[in-house]
């Protein structure tokens, strides 16, 4: 077995420091195009994108984890889908129906407000379904005859007289189907 000369051991060095090199140079132009990206996905304003790209690629090491430090938490895109959530959210609440006496939101399947003991709703004699308060056919069920069961609370509704003796003010016990 012979010793390799110096030349040899000095040739593979080179050789070797140059791979190293270029692997690391790669590695360090595709982490400031990485960094470019990543904010351009975080932010619109170009200065703040070239600052990314720039603090990367003076820093080589430490720039890329200031910049995981400092890069706002959202990407664009997280940031408009949640947006959009948000509204959605809103929208929802919004389109809750509301007592007409407390304006609080109720469900749309209560037949008093719990909160005023407001009348909502009133149930069809016939099917149970429940029914707009000034309706007086169920459109379920076609019955014609249903009382108008008007909102005793509602002042100044033109309805027939109720049924129902008031006892006292409202809030009147939700009254039973019965037939
Ligand atoms: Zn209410
Ligand atoms: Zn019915």
């Amino acid at each position: 077995m012979t010793i390799p000369s110096f030349e040899t051991i000095q040739s593979y060095l080179t050789i070797f420091a140059a791979v190293t090199g270029a692997l690391l140079a790669a590695l360090w132009i595709s982490l400031v195009i990485w960094a470019f990206r990543d904010m351009r996905a975080r932010s619109r304003d170009p200065f703040a994108q070239l600052l990314a790209a720039l603090v990367v690629a003076v820093l080589p090491v430490v720039g890329i984890i200031i910049y995981l430090i400092l890069r706002p938490r959202e990407t664009l895109a997280e940031a408009y889908e949640r947006a959009l959530e948000e509204e959605a959210l809103l929208q929802e609440i919004e389109e809750r129906p509301r007592c007409p006496g407390c304006s609080r939101t109720t469900e749309s399947n209560w037949l008093l407000c719990p909160y005023c003991h407001t009348r909502l709703k009133k149930a069809c004699p016939d099917c149970n379904s429940l029914l707009d308060l000034q309706w007086n056919i169920c459109p379920f069920c076609g019955n014609h005859h249903i009382d108008p069961y008007q909102a005793e609370a509602g002042e100044g509704t033109a309805v027939p007289p109720a049924p129902t003796p008031t006892n006292g003010n409202f809030p009147l016990p939700i009254q039973e189907p019965e037939q």
